[in-house]
């Protein structure tokens, strides 16, 4: 016999991720490629196009999350070491949590504003500003 508790365990991992189930938040699962001590995002531009967010406005974000440097290589994301994909799927919500998600109505329809040298993530949905720091 189960315990309760250990039904409730086998329920819950039978969820998906939040990310993954919702399909307004549907995420592609990430593929990567290692070499030479770097790790390759392969579907970077496909996943940027789901979360609407340009090279250049992510590109620093999601490096500083990391905590490595990242750049574009034609249209793949290219991480100088080597990262779990799991590590990098967990690192992607985060982002997706802090810099495409509004913190008031929870939806995605956001976007990066810059006025005055700072950063905003503006929702186009709630109308609400969050300062982005960094
Ligand atoms: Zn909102």
């Amino acid at each position: 016999m189960k315990s309760y508790e250990e039904m409730l365990e086998e329920a819950l991992k039978k969820l998906p991720d939040v990310f993954i189930s919702s399909d307004r938040y549907a995420i592609p699962e990430i593929e990567v490629k290692y070499e030479k001590n770097k790790t390759y995002v392969l579907n970077i531009k496909e996943i940027l196009f789901k979360i609407k967010r340009k090279e250049e406005d992510f590109k620093g974000d999601f490096s500083r999350i990391v905590g490595i440097p990242a750049r574009f290589e034609n249209d793949i994301l290219v991480l100088n070491g080597l990262v779990n994909k799991e590590i990098l799927r967990k690192k992607l919500e985060e982002y997706i949590k802090n810099f495409v998600i509004c913190d008031v109505c929870n939806k995605p329809e956001t976007i990066i504003i810059e006025e005055n040298k700072i950063r905003y993530l503006k929702c186009e949905a709630c109308g609400n500003k969050k300062i982005l720091r960094y």
